[in-house]
């Protein structure tokens, strides 16, 4: 297991680390068994938050046979409007948990400018941040987010956070600038759910596994982020013990990307465009804003990698939880297209948008989605 500095918060985290979501309806022993295998495999990150259900409670029994002194924990507490909802939230963290300090608090889910605004309120969740800082009951404070890039630049530049909890992945990386302001300003990064969010390449389409050879695609994704210096962490979900050997691989390979895993990341990049021809989506982000608060690019991202490499699933899952009234996933589905016109002259690529929104509805939309904790939950 390689071992990274998380930024400037000195912590020395392992380059996997243990996300505690899938364990909310998981039985004690089950959960506890995942944690231990994960500590004793060189994992010393742990990673929940208070919105999991009972995740933090199940990760308090499992550090009831742990030596909590090899472990680092992150909990996530969502933005608060007062001082006196965010101390009660933490306070059931912690109480759940079973714990006395916290080495890594993130402000959960600083996704939208009202999010931004209220994270950043010095009567509320910003007061609450400080005191716990000043009390040493939390060693560091970070913050995760679901935004977008604009955001999260914003956000970073604050120099209040110590590390950032953000999407990004060979198949989505347009929050390089945030990483990039990350790393300027020594924070940690960590990487949510490379193999679900970054691809579904945990059941990889055909054409993907063909194109990976003689690799599996869910490593090269993790390649592709570890072999980057100023990504610290990935954060992977088993829900079994015996999931986390499939990740083992990655954890001790700290090379930069060899000669052939470039030329399998190449055939993923040449593959799309080929595929996609004049429909290729850049992801440039020109065409924004949409009157109607339809994520273009983000819908056409889907399209690109359905119809390039037969990505459907993983298209179907992220595209089926556009309902526009969540800042978690942002934007109304492609039918919601009135064809006004306005995306059109921005687009450098001269994209037919609404007939490839259209089209993107037709291929990706089996039915409502649902984020995985409300999954679990429900
Ligand atoms: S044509 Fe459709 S996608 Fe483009 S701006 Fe109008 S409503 Fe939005
Ligand atoms: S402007 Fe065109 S190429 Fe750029 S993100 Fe929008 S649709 Fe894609």
């Amino acid at each position: 297991m390689q071992y990274r500095r998380f930024g400037k918060t000195e912590m020395n985290l392992s380059v996997l680390t243990l996300g505690l979501m899938r364990y909310m309806s998981k039985d004690p022993e089950q959960s506890a068994a995942v944690v231990r295998r994960a500590v004793s495999s060189g994992i010393n990150h742990l990673e929940t938050a208070r919105g999991y259900g009972e995740s933090e409670e199940l990760l308090g029994h499992a550090l009831k046979r742990i030596d909590r002194k090899k472990v680092f924990i992150t909990t996530k507490v969502g933005v608060c409007k007062t001082y006196d909802d965010f101390m009660k939230h933490f306070e059931t963290s912690m109480s759940k948990m079973g714990i006395d300090v916290l080495d890594n608090l993130d402000v959960h889910g600083i996704n939208n400018e009202d999010k931004f605004r209220m994270a950043m309120d010095e009567n509320g969740t910003m007061k609450a941040c400080r005191r716990l800082l000043d009390s040493g009951a939390v060693r560091h404070i970070g913050f995760s987010t679901h935004g977008k890039t604009d955001l999260l630049l914003k956000t970073v530049n604050t120099e209040f956070f110590e590390s950032i909890n953000l999407h990004y992945y060979w198949f989505y990386q347009a929050h390089a600038p945030a990483v990039a302001r990350a790393a300027e300003l020594d924070m940690g990064v960590l990487i949510i759910s490379p193999n679900e969010k970054g691809g579904m390449l945990f059941k990889p389409s055909e054409v993907l596994t063909r194109l990976s050879a003689p690799f599996h695609p869910m490593n090269l994704n993790k390649r592709w982020l570890l072999s980057d210096p100023r990504i610290h962490t990935l954060s992977l979900g088993p829900a079994v013990a015996d999931e986390l050997d499939a990740h083992m691989a990655v954890a001790d390979d700290a090379r930069p990307l060899t000669e052939q895993e470039k030329a399998a990341l190449d055939r993923w990049d040449r593959t799309i465009r080929e595929k996609l021809g004049a429909d290729f989506c850049t992801q440039c982000g020109r065409c924004l804003p949409c009157p109607e608060f339809i994520d273009i690019p983000e819908i056409l991202r889907l399209r690109n990698v359905a119809v390039g490499l037969g990505m459907n699933d993983y298209g179907s899952f992220r595209y089926n939880l556009l309902d526009g009234s969540n800042d978690w996933f942002h934007g109304w589905p492609g039918s919601h297209c009135t064809k006004c016109g306005e995306c059109l002259p921005r687009c450098p690529e001269k994209l037919d948008i609404p007939c490839l929104l259209f089209d993107a509805h037709r291929r990706l939309k089996t039915g409502i989605g649902r984020r995985l904790w409300q999954r679990l939950v429900r």
